[in-house]
């Protein structure tokens, strides 16, 4: 399920997938683009979107709910190395260029736009990028470099995280068919942070308040997640991403509570404490 094919194809696959028993990630051709913020604006009080245009945004393709993209920033030295397009492929400089990853919240073809939905905290290369960034700025970006395509079949589907996973459980509860059933659980600071989702309506949606704790502590997320009872002999995939150490419990009790194969969860890191850029090499 990790290699990702580029060579082409890709469209055919993903329906074929999609239309499938088992997940498998796709490749499509990635591409380095030079973008333009075209405006950014607060999705509730827990999300910055920046929106991507201009003519290097034209082509972009967007399939998977969690697919993401780099955002590519200048070395500490002011010089901005980027990777070059080699087929259907980039070729990365060593060492890799300074980036964060974030999710493809939304791609608008027709505006050609890109949202990126970033969640601002102290001291964060990107968040900091992110709440001083003005309309007109140039970004380089990268990817996405494929997608973890998941069949619409399954029996139930069991979404979890924090503020970071938010953008892609939004677009789960977007693309899932409107007969999907199953759960999302998301970790939110407060009733503020909430946003308003487009959810099947056989799923439910829970909000966890993490309060005053600081984000990516306590084991409220994990508990609450843990709690679900999915009904004998139904099929379910389970998708978790959010802080490293607080999801991780998630993968023991999958494998062993849920008995879920290794193709029908996918549980990722996307952030650690005190970890800057941190590779969820699990
Ligand atoms: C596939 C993937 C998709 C992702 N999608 C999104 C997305 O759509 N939106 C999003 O907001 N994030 C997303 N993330 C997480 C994001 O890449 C990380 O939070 C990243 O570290 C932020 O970079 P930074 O430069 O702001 O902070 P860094 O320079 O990486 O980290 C600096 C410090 O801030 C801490 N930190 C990092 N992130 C947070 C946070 N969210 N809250 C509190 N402290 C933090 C670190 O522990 C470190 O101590 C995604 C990650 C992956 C792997």
């Amino acid at each position: 399920m990790t290699r990702i094919d580029h060579r082409g194809r890709h469209l055919e696959r993903i329906a074929e997938v999609r239309a499938g028993r088992e997940p498998e990630k796709v490749g499509y051709p990635i591409h380095i683009r030079q973008t333009e913020v075209v405006r950014t604006a607060m999705v509730g009080t827990g999300l910055l979107r920046v929106t991507l245009g201009g003519p290097g945004a034209a082509g972009f393709e967007a399939h998977a709910p969690d697919e993401h993209v780099k955002l590519i920033f200048p070395e500490p030295d002011g010089s901005l190395r980027l990777p070059e397009p080699n087929g259907t492929m980039l070729k990365w400089p060593r060492p890799s260029p300074t980036s964060r990853e974030y999710t493809v919240r939304r791609y608008d073809p027709v505006a050609g736009e890109i949202d990126i939905d970033i969640a601002p905290h102290e001291n964060g290369l990107a968040s900091d990028w992110a709440r001083s960034v003005r309309p007109g700025a140039v970004v380089h970006v990268a990817g996405p470099p494929g997608g973890l395509i998941v069949p619409h079949h399954y029996d139930r589907y069991l979404l979890a995280g924090d503020i970071t996973a938010l953008p892609a459980i939004a677009r789960w509860l977007e693309e899932l068919p409107r007969t999907a059933k199953g759960w999302a659980f998301i970790e939110v600071a407060d009733a503020g942070e909430e946003i308003e989702l487009s959810e099947p309506d056989g799923f439910e949606v829970h909000w966890l308040h993490r309060g005053e704790r600081p984000a990516g502590t306590g084991d409220a997320l994990a508990g609450a997640v843990t709690a679900v009872t999915v009904p004998a002999g139904e099929r379910v995939y389970l998708w978790a991403a959010g802080e490293a150490g607080q999801i991780k419990p998630l993968r023991r009790w999958a494998r062993d509570a849920l008995g879920l194969a290794k193709a029908d969860h996918d549980i990722t890191g996307y952030w650690k404490r005190g970890v800057a850029d941190f590779d969820d090499d699990h």
